[in-house]
């Protein structure tokens, strides 16, 4: 996907504070963080969404999820992290190209608000 913000991150053509880097998979710090910790780990390859993946992307989603608690820990998350998967408009997802957020070292709130 040429015009997309993360192909362009993972092709190097805009800048990021990278975190990690294979050759599936690259992490970098949120531009905006929600927490004193908070990156992203993305495939380099062009996937929309969560809802998006099939049985073709289970070693590479799995890969991402097993990074998670080493990259976390290495930002010096060790007493804990929050893993965000946003998923279409209806889960608040603005980017479309599948990430997944790791977030800590702050106050995390409950995740849902509850009446
Ligand atoms: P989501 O709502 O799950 O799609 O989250 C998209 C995230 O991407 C937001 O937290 C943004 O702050 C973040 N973001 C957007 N552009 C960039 C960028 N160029 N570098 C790093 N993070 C970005
Ligand atoms: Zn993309």
């Amino acid at each position: 996907m040429s015009d997309c913000i993360f192909c362009k991150i993972a092709r190097g053509e805009i800048p990021c504070r990278k975190v990690y880097e294979d050759d599936e998979v690259l992490a970098f710090h949120d531009i905006n963080p929600a927490a004193p910790v908070h990156f992203m780990l993305v495939p380099k390859q062009h996937l929309a969404s969560l809802a998006d993946a099939d049985e073709s992307h289970a070693a590479l989603l799995a890969k991402m999820l097993l990074l998670a608690p080493k990259l976390a820990k290495e930002q010096g998350l060790s007493d804990g992290f929050r893993t965000v998967i946003n998923t279409g408009r209806g889960g608040g997802q603005e980017v479309f190209h599948l990430h997944v957020h790791v977030i800590g070292g702050g106050n995390i709130p409950p995740m849902v608000k509850r009446d």
